[in-house]
């Protein structure tokens, strides 16, 4: 998919002015004056300056969000829907700019973006427009005498929301659409790798009618605009995407004020082939679910167990799936695969692929760095590994898989739990009773049989050890913003 010339001359056009952030309805620079350079990963240039904003910023927005509370939590639940519902379409009628705006940013491939991170963020303000006046509490007998008793679903009240850069609009659309639809107010910090879609949603849901101090977005660094975020006692909810070792840092920074906290961390996702499966599907599905956005997800595939007596082919069809790939700008048509998204990354990337081979670890296939412009990494496989090395516990988040093959059924259970993550795990086999016996002892939020990545907006979604508490989309994300009233009325 090529970008249409005019949209994308307007995107370079947006992005010559530096963006400022929306506090209290108004776009305004960082108190502190300061901006921050923004990159393109598929040429390491800077792509827009942003107001960086820091914990001053965040205290005006906060005291904007404080004021906006109680209007919004009041207002007619159908009234609520119908302002999320336009969000949507307007999403929608500006897909093809919030894809490039994606792409420029985050360097995915522009169809993805549209097909995959846009479509979605319609979809998930859709799903919750759809729930505002469906929130419900219960009248329920008790066993004290004439006492009526009932229980009331209220607003949690001003929500902090930190999101990272692999999903940058879809993680905002997943924080910020049931947070507002139960009533609650926002203030979103996006990653400060990729802050641009996040303060163009921002100037959508203004149009869309979203009152001023209900949606505030102050982007800048995590240790400083994060940190305030989630520290800030007038914050009564902190809803967190990133890193298992940021979400500690988080459950400490809101103990201040003990506000709520959820959230969605890392993960290293076992993904599990058994002999008798269909072997072009999960071979497919394999490399897919390592590969997909970079390897740049969540829940990527990354580790996978092959049974013995398949091992050899499946691991030589990943590493030939892998070396089909078309690696390039997300800009360019046919482009499968994008750089990672920063400097930052690729080093972490490159130097845990190094420490993998120091380890003993042998390359089926890439493993080196592509081209000498932007941060682009081969699709990698790596074959000899041991349980305990770094390329196999820790989450690398890039496209890089370690394959190990498995002996029997109980031997896989134990290795594939064998992780300080929870997050998702993927079965491959014709047999639905190992299939579901499996799915039963594998410890992750989400299982996939015969498939991966599978999400959908009605499906909860999260995270067992450290990989998460809570779980998003679904009515559980209705229940991570709303607290429980128990009325007790004497008749
Ligand atoms: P990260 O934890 O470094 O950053 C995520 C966000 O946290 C950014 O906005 C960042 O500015 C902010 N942050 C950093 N330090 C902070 C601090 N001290 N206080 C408050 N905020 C702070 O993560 P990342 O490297 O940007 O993203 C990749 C990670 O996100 C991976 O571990 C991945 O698995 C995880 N992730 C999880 C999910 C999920 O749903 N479980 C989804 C996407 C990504």
């Amino acid at each position: 998919m090529n970008a249409p010339t005019g949209k994308l001359a307007s995107v370079e056009q947006y992005l010559k002015q530096s963006r400022k952030m929306l506090i209290g309805g108004k776009w305004v620079e960082a108190q502190s004056g300061k901006t921050f350079d923004v990159f393109n990963p598929a040429t390491g240039k800077v792509l827009a300056k942003v107001a960086e904003g820091d914990k001053a910023d965040i205290d005006l927005a906060v005291k904007a969000a404080r004021g906006a509370f109680p209007a919004w939590a009041k207002l007619p639940p159908a009234a609520r829907s119908m302002i999320l519902w336009k969000v949507a379409e307007l999403i929608d009628k500006n897909a093809e700019e919030l894809a490039l705006l994606e792409t420029l940013d985050n360097g995915k491939p522009l169809a993805e973006a549209k097909a995959v991170d846009v479509a979605l963020a319609a979809q998930t303000f859709r799903y919750y427009a759809g729930w505002c006046d469906k929130l419900e509490g219960a009248t329920t007998q008790t066993n004290l005498p004439n006492m009526h008793a009932y229980s009331l679903r209220e607003p949690v009240g001003v929500c902090g929301q930190i999101v990272p850069w692999n999903f940058p609009l879809l993680m905002a659309s997943w924080k910020v659409a049931p947070c507002l639809a139960t009533g609650n107010v926002s203030i979103l910090k996006p990653a400060e790798e990729t802050p641009l879609t996040a303060l163009r949603l921002a100037e959508l849901m203004l149009e869309a009618g979203v009152p001023e101090g209900v949606f505030n977005v102050v982007p800048g660094y995590g240790h400083t605009a994060g940190a305030a975020l989630s520290g800030h006692d007038d914050v009564d909810k902190i809803a967190f995407t990133g890193s298992t070792e940021v979400g500690k840092l988080i459950v400490q920074a809101a103990s201040g004020n003990l506000k709520k906290v959820s959230l969605e961390l890392g993960g290293k996702s076992p993904n599990i082939v058994f002999a008798d499966a269909d072997l072009d599907a999960a071979v497919a599905g394999s490399a897919n679910a390592i590969f997909w956005n970079c390897g740049q997800v969540c829940v990527a595939g990354s580790r996978l167990y092959a049974e013995k007596k398949v091992f050899d082919k499946v691991v030589e069809g990943v590493s030939e799936a892998a070396k089909k790939i078309k690696v390039g700008s997300g800009m360019d048509a046919g482009t499968q695969m994008g750089p990672v998204v920063s400097t930052t990354q690729f080093d972490r990337v490159t130097k845990m692929i190094e420490a993998g081979i120091a380890e003993g670890a042998k390359v089926a296939t890439g493993g080196k760095r592509m081209g000498s412009e932007g941060y682009f990494i081969e699709p990698t496989v790596l074959v000899d590994v041991k349980e305990n090395m770094r390329v196999v516990r820790e989450e690398i988040f890039g496209p890089v898989l370690v394959a190990q093959p498995i002996d029997s059924i109980e031997e896989v259970a134990r290795v594939a739990n064998d992780s300080p993550y929870g997050l998702a795990a993927s079965v491959w086999t014709r047999d639905i009773s190992k299939a579901h016996q499996m799915a039963a002892a594998l410890k992750a939020g989400t299982v996939w049989i015969n498939t991966h990545g599978m999400l959908d907006t009605n499906m909860p979604f999260g995270g067992y050890k450290q990989s998460g508490w809570g779980r998003e989309y679904g009515k559980e994300s209705i229940e991570l913003y709303t607290q429980m009233k128990s009325v007790f009325a004497q008749l």
